[in-house]
């Protein structure tokens, strides 16, 4: 199983995981274009992307998933409320309803969702497994459920949303409303809260950890290193940061 990410941030996100013969996004948050040569970065043509699993409705998130799915062919999978909060009804492309509790596969990838507390109709996370490997996925939580503390447990790999700091929000120039929003119970998780998340993981088979989907304005790559390394006890730059522009490259697991 390797992984990789094709740009990570309020301004589009898309993770790509790989196991056997299989490929898939996680979100697909940028027009075709932009997808294409994103992922030809990593090696690949959209049409070796069998699916893309949405996460939610929010367009850094689903911006380009149903114009990509039509153009490349991807199956789309997703929950009945994200779909239902989508503009687009997803006519001409091969839907999947995923009940946000309920495993399923995709090819060779064993795919666990689980539910997070974000603003949107019917968010979900998801874990990837492929018997041997198990890689937690993050972003876009509010705050940290015990449900996602049991299925974040004792991965290989984790990308976790590292959105803001908390004292960088309060002193920024964001309008009051936004800052509630954002620092707020359904908005997203800051630096401190993703790395008490990482301390209440069983950690003894992890091998990468990455901060996910920070915030240009509010946070900066070495806030979100510092605080999941304290966790770890491990040099600040073992922590990969994924960056809006470049994501990051193929990690292997
Ligand atoms: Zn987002
Ligand atoms: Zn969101």
């Amino acid at each position: 199983m390797r992984f990789a990410s094709l740009g990570s941030g309020s301004r589009g996100n898309s993770l790509l995981v790989e196991a056997g013969n299989t490929r898939v996004l996680i979100d697909a948050g940028f027009g075709p274009r932009e997808m294409s040569r994103r992922l030809a970065r990593l090696g690949l043509a959209p049409g070796e992307v069998d699916a893309v699993l949405v996460t939610h409705e929010h367009s850094d998130h689903i911006g380009g998933v149903f114009v990509c799915a039509r153009r490349f062919d991807w199956d789309v999978l997703l929950t009945h409320g994200t779909l239902a909060a989508c503009r687009d009804d997803g006519a001409d492309v091969q839907l999947s309803i995923i009940d946000s509790h309920e495993p399923f596969s995709v090819g060779d990838i064993r795919v666990h969702p689980f539910p997070v507390p974000h603003d949107a109709r019917e968010p979900v996370q998801y874990v990837l497994a492929d018997g041997a490997n198990r890689l937690g996925v993050l972003t876009d939580a509010g705050h940290v459920t015990p449900h996602m503390v049991a299925m974040l447990d004792a991965c290989d790999a984790l990308v976790l949303e590292c959105n803001h700091d908390v004292q960088m929000l309060a002193r920024g120039n964001y309008p009051p409303a936004l800052k509630r929003r954002i620092g707020g119970l359904w908005g997203h998780l800051d630096n401190d809260a993703a790395a008490s998340l990482l301390s209440q993981l069983g950690r003894s088979t992890l091998r990468h950890v990455v901060a996910a989907h920070l915030s240009a304005e509010n946070n900066c790559p070495a806030l979100a290193q510092v605080a999941l390394s304290t966790v770890l006890g491990c040099e600040e730059e073992w922590i990969c940061v994924a960056t809006q522009d470049e994501g990051f490259a193929w990690r292997d697991l």
